[in-house]
């Protein structure tokens, strides 16, 4: 059995980030890189499935510069056999799409049964490759794997996916792609013999023309691209966050400093709605996070002469769901109800959306940040060829074009981008945009356009719901309690249960707690852990490492409760109490309940 992981060369998390005197580009002067942490985890993942095998080859597979061969070193240190490098200056300013097709013209070459990647490289967060490939291939995918396991016959894979709400047992026939969540393995550290050995093992360099692809560079930049690569790509420029470095006022997405945005292409073309994609809770009701999707899109929609429409995939409509999208500035849904539409399946919904793109020319696709949506919109960019722009934090009109701002390096930076033709995709962070006021009575058409639902490959063994701890689910709570390492046990967070059922709540933690085996990974704020932006956030006993602020920088106002009165958190932090957390946080309870109560 082949299997082919897919790394990236990153600049090491705690490495200082700067703008180069290109604002398109980074100072790469002094950095350290590094193989991207998800990354890792496939890696081991794919070694674990060989060994357990006992025969079988593993292929590490980068694109990048002459010095990812490093990365790809480091992997072969690890135990992968041998590495293929896209290594051809056509790459250089390769955004996700052409990076994705590069990918998926290796897989297809080596004939690979299994394609690996990491949940999302940490330099540029798209978190889209993986699921791009799997729709350039035609295969299932499965991001946010949190457990594996091949069969016997090396013919299925069946894995854990990581949702909101719990954990979804899925059965791929191979080939099929997965991308890696962290807690599904403890990558291992190369041996000196790895070390050693990975000297002698292969690197084979790799150019477009050996894919039979063309390349694009002095062209024109590829039009329906959204400029995403950071590092190099067009269109696409970084502004210095003007905190973090610990001095100043803490400033929202709006507020940031940018400079000039280049431009891409000459389309220009106004008409067209904006759809909102409907991120449900499976029962018939659309999301709170769907009133700020709608929202956005109607505020943007009378510059740009579309109008706001919700786009419904489902299994089970609801009247009540209907009327809610219409009140939240839907001025239609587009609703297509097909039992094949449930469980969610990227192949599935990718074609029927693209089926009603095709069908509409919308001119913008917008989603929310959500396991799935994140998924399907990379794939639906896939197929049509299109820009996606991934956990966008603003979105403006600049001279008739939509410019999306979206935090990359840990959100040390902001990036801009924009699309040379329509449509634009994007999917927004919960939280950050302004929800529609519902407007009682508002009513929305309701159009039930025929869509082909394609047979799924991919099967449903079992949905492990967690159980339910009556508290706001942590990526699309407003206000969120979050504890670290100063808890000192597992036994203490209730004290932040009870605040946070005082104040309707979510509970997170930081990684040294989620290590620690105090909580759950899911549960973990931060750079390998989820991203937040409520509108309170409250940390306990948290000292505020960069990668935990990477999860929670964009919250509206920071709150830091830390008895080290030199905690880098309170750099950040909007508001800070000095002192120990058992006193203050059941203190916190008292006077909010005397609040809340009044
Ligand atoms: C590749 C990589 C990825 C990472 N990803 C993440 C991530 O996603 N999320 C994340 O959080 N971290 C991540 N980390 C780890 C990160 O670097 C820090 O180690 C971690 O965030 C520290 O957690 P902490 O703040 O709880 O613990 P500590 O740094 O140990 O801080 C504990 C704090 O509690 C305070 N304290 C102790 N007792 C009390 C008390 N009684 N009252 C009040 N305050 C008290 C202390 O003063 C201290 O500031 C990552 C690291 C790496 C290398």
């Amino acid at each position: 059995m082949k299997i082919l992981v897919m790394i990236k060369q990153v600049p090491d998390t705690a490495t200082q980030v700067k703008v180069s005197s290109d604002p398109k580009a980074i100072d790469t002067a002094g950095i350290t890189w590094i193989v991207s942490p998800y990354d890792e985890f496939a890696v081991e993942e794919a070694l674990r499935i060989k060994e357990k095998r006992g025969q079988g080859e593993v292929v590490a597979v980068t694109l990048g510069p002459e010095r990812a061969k490093e990365a790809l070193r480091s992997c072969l240190a690890m135990g992968v056999d041998r590495a293929v490098h896209l290594n051809d200056p056509t790459w250089e300013q390769a955004d996700t799409l052409l990076t994705a097709r590069a990918l998926a013209a290796v897989i297809k070459q080596e004939q690979a049964a299994l394609a690996l990647f990491g949940r999302q490289a940490i330099d540029d967060d798209m978190g889209a490759v993986g699921a791009a490939v799997a729709e350039l291939l035609g295969w299932p995918c499965a991001s946010w794997i949190m457990e594996e396991s091949v069969d016997e016959a090396g013919k299925t894979i069946r894995v854990g996916r990581q949702v909101e709400g719990g954990l979804e047992i899925f059965d791929l026939p191979l080939p099929a792609a997965v991308s890696a969540q962290k807690g599904l393995n403890e990558p291992r550290y190369p041996t000196l013999k790895g070390i050693m050995g990975a000297k002698k093992k292969e690197i084979k360099d790799v150019k477009a023309a050996d894919l039979g692809l063309p390349g694009f560079r002095g062209a024109r930049p590829v039009r329906g691209q959204a400029r995403s690569a950071p590092a190099a790509a067009a269109g696409t420029h970084h502004s210095r966050r003007p905190r973090g470095g610990g001095q100043g006022p803490r400033e929202g997405p709006s507020r940031r400093r940018q400079s000039n945005l280049t431009l891409l292409g000459d389309d220009n073309d106004m008409a067209g709605a904006i759809w909102c994609v409907v991120e449900d809770d499976r029962q018939g009701n659309p999301k709170k996070v769907m009133a700020e999707v709608l929202g956005e899109a109607s505020r943007l929609a009378s510059p740009l002469t579309g109008q706001a429409e919700a786009v419904w995939l489902t299994d089970k409509a609801t009247e009540a769901g209907i009327k809610q999208l219409g009140e939240w500035g839907a001025k239609r849904v587009l609703l297509v109800e097909n039992a094949g539409l449930a469980p969610y399946r990227g192949e599935v919904w990718a074609p029927v959306l693209a089926e009603l793109v095709q069908k509409e020319s919308p001119q913008a696709v917008f989603g929310a940040v959500t396991t799935r949506q994140r998924e399907v919109m990379a794939r639906l960019a896939a197929r049509l060829g299109a820009g996606l722009a991934a956990d966008v934090v603003a979105l403006a009109v600049e001279d008739g074009k939509l410019v999306a701002t979206r935090p990359v390096y840990a959100g040390k930076l902001l990036s801009k981008m924009t699309w040379a033709k329509t449509p634009w995709l994007a999917t927004l962070r919960p939280n950050v945009f302004k929800p529609a006021e519902a407007q009682s009575g508002a009513a929305a058409a309701v159009d039930k356009p025929a869509a082909t639902v394609p047979a799924p490959a991919m099967s449903l063994v079992e949905r492990r719901e967690e159980s339910s701890t009556g508290l706001p689910e942590l990526a699309e709570a407003e206000i969120v309690v979050s504890g670290g390492r100063g808890l000192k046990g597992p036994e203490n967070f209730v004290i932040l249960e009870s605040l946070a059922k005082v104040l309707g709540a979510a509970v997170g933690a930081s990684r040294a707690a989620v290590d620690a085996g105090w909580r759950p990974h899911r549960f973990q704020i931060g750079q390998t852990g989820r991203t937040i932006s409520p509108k309170l956030y409250l940390g306990f006993g948290i000292s505020g490492a960069i990668q935990h602020l990477a999860g929670m920088r964009t919250s509206k106002v920071i709150c830091a409760i830390n008895k080290d009165p030199e905690a880098p958190i309170f750099k950040i932090a909007d508001f800070g109490i000095v002192g120990d957390l058992f006193e203050v946080a059941p203190a916190l309870e008292q006077e909010f309940k005397k609040l809340l109560e009044k």
